[in-house]
Formats: C-alpha cells, structure tokens, sequence
C-alpha cells in the first residue's frame, strides 16, 4: 500500500466559554490542521495537528501548512508503514515535529483500516476500553479555580491540572491551596502546571508554601537548565512538558534523574511511532505520563485515546482531549467525548473516527 494523495485542510475551532487561559496566552480560537491521505487501494486516512497559539512551543498553524507542504510533494509513492515514513520525512525537512505528527496519525490510520484493526492494537494492544482523562483548568482567580475543581471533581475526573503563572505567586500559592481545600481526601491526583512560566525564585517559593500538599509540578520553568537548577531544592515531583521536545531530550531527562513523568504530546514528539517508544522508555524507568495533544480535534483526541489505552494503567496519567473547550464533532456519532471523566476507547478500524469531510471546505493544498 503506497500513498496516491495527500490533501491538507485548515479548519477554526472556537474556544468554547473562552478564553482559555495559560500563563503565557490567551486563547480564544485556534487553527486545526487536518491532513488526508489516500492510498493507492482507495482506502483513507486522517490525521490532525492543532498547536495552542503561536507561544506555546516552537510550532503554528501556518508552520504546520507550510511544513507539510514542504514534505508532501517528496511523500507520493511513499509505502504506508510508519518506520520508512519518518525515514522519508527527516530526508525531506529537518524538525518539524508537530507537521510530521500529522501524517503519521494518517499513516496509522490507514494501516488499522487495511489490517482490520484499531490503533491501539498497531501500537501494541490496548489494556482497557475506558481510558482516564483529567481537567485542566486555565489560569483564574483562587475561588474560580476552586469552583471549577469542586465540580470536575464531582463529575469523576481521577485527575486534575491548574494551571499558573503569568502573576504574582502569591496567586498562584492561594489558588493551589484552595483547589486542595476541596479536593484533598478525595483521591483526585492534582498537577500545577506552570508552562515554562515560573523563575525559579517562584517555583521554589511555590514548592516551600506547599509542602502539604501532594501535587506534581509541570514544567513550571522555562528551559531544561532551570529544571536542573530547583530540581534538588523541592520536594515535590517534576514533570516535563514542553521542554521534551524528541525522543532525545526524554531520554537524557529519564536517564539523568531530571524528572519524576512526563506531560507528553503526541504531536510534540512527532506523531504515534516516536509515543510508542516513549511510552516504552517511561514504562523501563517507571516513569508515568501522560498522552495529550495540545489542542485539536475528534482525529487527534482519537488518536491520544488509543496510544493512552495502551499505557501501563499504574503510568497513565491519563490522556487531556480539548473535548470539553470544542463545540461539535468532525464525527457526529463517534466523535471522541469524555464522560465522567473517562474516554471510550473507539472502536472500529484505524482511528474509529470518519470525519464529515464537507465541515472543513476546499483543501488549503492538494497533491
Ligand atoms: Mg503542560
């Protein structure tokens, strides 16, 4: 099976009750990237990209088109097997990761519909249908955050994230203290995700306050060097996030000690094929994390439900969807949702998700 066409398509996704607040921006609609792949059998693959804003990571949603109109042309004739894809894809464009993503989500796609199987088993075989999710709440006042974090908690969530920075810590250390006020005791786990916010003045500051309290905290500075610099002056669990940018960093970041898990994205890494190996480098060092996206929609969400349901369930930190920040669904009936704080697994061939096509328009590019 060999590829015949690649379409690629732009599609606005409003922020539902925006905006959406992180330390560092203020999200009221994003751009999605949405790639389709068509074999030379006929059959159709889809994969998606959406970075959150331009000041999240190095990525955009004009870089992803760009990208992926870079490697495109070099990609037609390519076999549908994810190994000689990205072999392909690094000859064809250095970095890049989160355009890369895209088309191997549709590459897997594609081979679970030509096997017959779902993603999940390609990636190794999923260890349960019902997969845990967890509420991330944007940056807001103490008693919002404690408002929101009282009603996720009754909804079922198993996890929550705050998120801070951008403030004076002052906020940030009454904002955790009044989320634990509310969910201490119940079992809910709590990260407090910084997104490279916090000096490392204020990160320790936020760790000495709270010595009390059991919560991870998420890449609350800038660089993997500041990282370095308070890991051995707090007491609380280190996660990275947007700093484990390739399988490389995530190997010197589990192989020097630096963190205690991960908040991983499958398009940071560059699509399922590099997850899956992360995935098994966290399971060496029993390292849990996370199978997130950092925004998008039912073909990413999907594609972060099957690789999260093939995580060891004592390491899953649990798989964030932008689900509850999205109105609708590319696939009416089997659009990814999540329920009580967990996600079906989806069922059916390759993603399980077909996208009603006529909801994003004329390609932004075809080849
Ligand atoms: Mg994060």
């Amino acid at each position: 099976m060999r590829i015949a066409e690649i379409h690629i398509y732009r599609h606005d996704l409003p922020v539902l009750n925006g905006p959406y607040r992180m330390g560092h921006a203020e999200i009221w609609s994003l751009s999605t990237t949405l790639v389709k792949l068509v074999a030379d059998n006929g059959l159709v693959g889809w994969g998606e990209t959406c970075p959150v804003g331009p000041t999240y990571s190095e990525s955009y949603a004009a870089g992803a088109v760009a990208a992926l109109t870079e490697l495109a042309p070099g990609l037609i004739g390519a076999e549908v097997l994810p190994v000689p894809l990205h072999r392909r894809m690094d000859g064809l464009l250095n970095g890049h990761n989160y355009a890369k993503a895209a088309l191997d989500i549709a590459i897997h796609d594609l081979l679970g519909k030509h096997f017959g199987v779902s993603v999940s088993d390609l990636l190794g075989g999923a260890v349960t249908d019902l997969v845990p999710s967890y509420y991330a709440i944007g940056v807001g006042t103490p008693d919002d955050t404690a408002r929101i974090a009282a009603e996720k908690r009754a909804e079922g969530y198993p996890r929550l994230q705050v998120k801070i920075g951008g403030r004076p810590v002052e906020e940030d250390i009454e904002a955790v203290r009044k989320v634990w006020e509310v969910i201490g005791g119940s079992g809910m786990r709590l990260a407090v995700d910084g997104n490279r916010c916090l000096t490392t003045r204020d990160a320790l500051r936020l760790s000495r306050e709270c010595p009390d309290i059991p919560f991870i905290l998420e890449q609350p500075c800038n660089t993997v060097e500041d990282l370095q610099k308070i890991r051995p002056q707090v007491s609380h669990g280190i996660y990275m996030d947007e700093s484990s940018t390739s399988l490389n960093t995530v190997i010197t970041a589990a192989g020097t000690g630096l963190v205690d898990g991960f908040g991983m994205k499958v398009t940071m890494i560059g699509g399922l094929h590099p997850m899956r190996a992360f995935r098994d480098i966290c399971a060496a060092r029993k390292l849990p994390h996370t199978c997130d996206d950092a925004w998008g929609g039912d073909i990413i969400a999907a594609a972060c439900t099957h690789i999260g349901a093939t995580v060891a369930p004592e390491l899953l930190e649990g798989v964030w969807l932008a689900a509850p920040s999205i109105e609708g669904h590319y696939d009416h009936e089997n659009g990814i949702r999540i329920e009580g704080g967990y996600i079906k697994r989806p069922q059916g061939p390759g993603l399980g998700v077909v996208p009603d096509e006529s909801l994003f328009g004329a390609p932004a590019a075809s080849f």
